[in-house]
């Protein structure tokens, strides 16, 4: 087997590239609109209620209409699943490693077409939606061979007399529930952690972007997926998602979400129902409110600060868990410069249509997230000083200027509360131990980045920067997996680590057996 590496992202600089986009955006484009069922035990089911998924930058665009389950299909799927884990957690991890080998290898063949899916139904520019399916491959190969790993138990101390083996062992139903702003690579992630280790899975999509997860379902069917391993029910959050949550059966929650729906589900899986008979783990990645900490002019490289807030606090729009939307800069010389260079950066962003390809800046999911950024907006026209943006229109899309705000007091609703959307917060400290307090006041804790070339900062922050996820001399986004493991503390999730050397433990229990010879 060759050694894990990352997929390499598409360059499309080269004109071969641009070309296959363009072709793949016609190929989706002639498949728009279509039916979708939902899939539980491999049967497809129709149902009358439909989740109708639409292009964030054309509301009229229908991207799909996919069937809605209610909780007696969410029944039908646990029972399923629950069966059918009888037999898959005996199926050979190396078969089950092989599947994902085989998806990843799929997914790599029809690398275009699925990133023009999400050009589409998520509004995510050619490199962010290049970059989101380079991911979901990443987790395939990564998984595959952590398990194939973990396959071989650990060793244990042995006794004269005796021999003692410790071996891992699945846990039973997994309900997978998987965001939006990262529908491929999230969705296919928590999925294929959940079920290379010989779990079972009922799979619920965003309601946002079920289309591409009904795509992954076909390819997991293709490399090999026996009936009712992973089980496609998108439908209502509220419906579909407390009824599984609750559910006696389910053993294990993989949200990724919302810090208020996270809470929700780990409150609610707490209980105990009747006919349970275990306690129910739950793996919850949640929000962020991420800093980019920039030291003094004579620590920092300006212009690499300017760079990396504006990258990371707009790419995909802001909306990324990991997303910049503080900046923090040390003294009068290096804010002042930051905030002109940030503003003048920004500007130059091209907003737009993301099947352009000079798009850089793409509408955000929906009318719910525009509303929501948009009153952010406008608190933070009271709460700061616009430099940039500040501008918004719905009319075709739901298109939204990127936005910063200077002077922003640390203790603003716009430097505290998850936007989730193209604004930006700047605010001075007047050190650097100042900047690191003011980084660490949210209940938050995910990302970070300093800018400095300031090896004892540096050193302090790796101490005192309270984040999963932290950074020096770049941007706050863009992990990879395998290579930066990704997942935060406190308010921002469970502490796990997507794409590291333990997530798979996270849907495992060790079983420790001891003979007396
Ligand atoms: P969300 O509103 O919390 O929804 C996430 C998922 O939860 C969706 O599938 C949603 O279904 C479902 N859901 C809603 N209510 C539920 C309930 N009562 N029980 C069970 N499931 C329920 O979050 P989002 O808007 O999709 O995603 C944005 C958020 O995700 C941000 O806060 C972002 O920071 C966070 N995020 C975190 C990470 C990380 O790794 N830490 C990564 C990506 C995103 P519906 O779509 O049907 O409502």
């Amino acid at each position: 087997m060759i050694p894990y590496k990352h997929e390499p992202l598409t360059d499309f600089s080269i004109e071969e590239n641009r070309q296959k986009y363009l072709d793949a955006l016609k190929k989706v484009e002639s498949e728009l609109g279509k039916d979708y069922p939902l899939i539980v035990g491999g049967e497809r089911i129709t149902t009358e209620d439909k989740i109708v998924s639409y292009n964030p930058a054309n509301k009229t665009e229908v991207v799909g209409r996919v069937s809605k389950a209610n909780k007696e299909i969410a029944e039908k799927a646990m029972q399923v699943a629950d069966q059918t884990f009888n037999t898959w957690k005996k199926v050979d991890p190396v078969i089950r490693a092989e599947i994902l080998f085989k998806a990843a290898a799929i997914v790599r063949r029809r690398k275009f077409e699925l990133s023009a899916w999400l050009t589409k139904e998520a509004a995510k520019p050619w490199a962010q939606a290049d970059a989101d399916i380079a991911e979901g491959i990443d987790f395939l190969e990564y998984y595959g061979r952590q398990m194939l790993e973990l396959a071989k138990g650990k060793p244990v101390e042995e006794l004269p007399g005796t021999i003692n083996k410790y071996v891992y062992i699945p846990l039973g139903v997994g309900v997978v529930i998987s965001p939006w702003n990262f529908p491929f690579a999230i969705m296919v992630g928590t999925t294929v952690a959940a079920m290379v280790t010989g779990n079972t899975v009922l799979l619920k999509p965003a309601s946002a972007t079920p289309v591409i997860a009904y795509k992954f379902m076909e390819i997991l069917e293709e490399a090999g997926m026996p009936p009712g391993v992973v089980n496609y029910i998108p439908g209502s959050g509220a419906e579909v998602g407390d009824y599984l949550v609750d559910h006696p059966r389910t053993r294990f929650i993989s949200f990724t979400g919302s810090r208020e729906v996270g809470v929700r589900i780990n409150e609610r899986a707490a209980i105990i129902h009747e006919g349970q008979i275990w306690i129910k783990r739950v793996i919850a990645e949640m929000g962020g409110k991420d800093a980019i900490v920039v030291d003094d002019a004579e620590n920092a490289d300006l212009e690499l600060a300017a760079q990396s807030i504006v990258a990371s606090a707009f790419g995909f729009s802001g909306q990324k868990c990991s997303a910049c939307s503080r900046a923090i800069i040390v003294g009068d010389e290096a804010y002042n410069k930051v905030v002109e260079r940030v503003a003048e950066l920004t500007n130059e962003l091209v907003v737009g249509d993301p099947a352009n390809p000079e798009t850089y800046v793409n509408p955000v999911i929906d009318a719910g997230a525009f509303k929501k950024i948009t009153e952010y907006i406008e608190i933070g026209k009271k709460e700061g000083r616009l430099v940039a943006g500040g501008q918004y229109d719905d009319s075709k899309g739901y298109f939204i200027h990127p936005t910063v705000f200077a002077d922003v007091d640390p203790n603003a609703r716009i430097m505290q509360e998850e936007i989730f959307g193209p604004v930006l917060a700047m605010t001075k400290a007047k050190d650097f131990d100042e900047a690191l307090e003011i980084a660490n006041n949210t209940v938050y804790g995910l990302t970070g980045a300093v800018i400095s070339n300031n090896r004892f900062h540096l050193q302090k922050a790796a101490e005192d920067f309270h984040v999963g996820n932290l950074y020096f001399n770049r941007g706050c986004t863009a992990a990879i997996v395998g290579y930066q493991p990704f997942g935060g503390f406190n308010m921002s999730g469970t502490d796990s680590k997507a794409g590291g050397p333990d997530y798979l433990l996270l849907h495992m229990q060790a079983k420790s057996i001891s003979e007396t010879l």
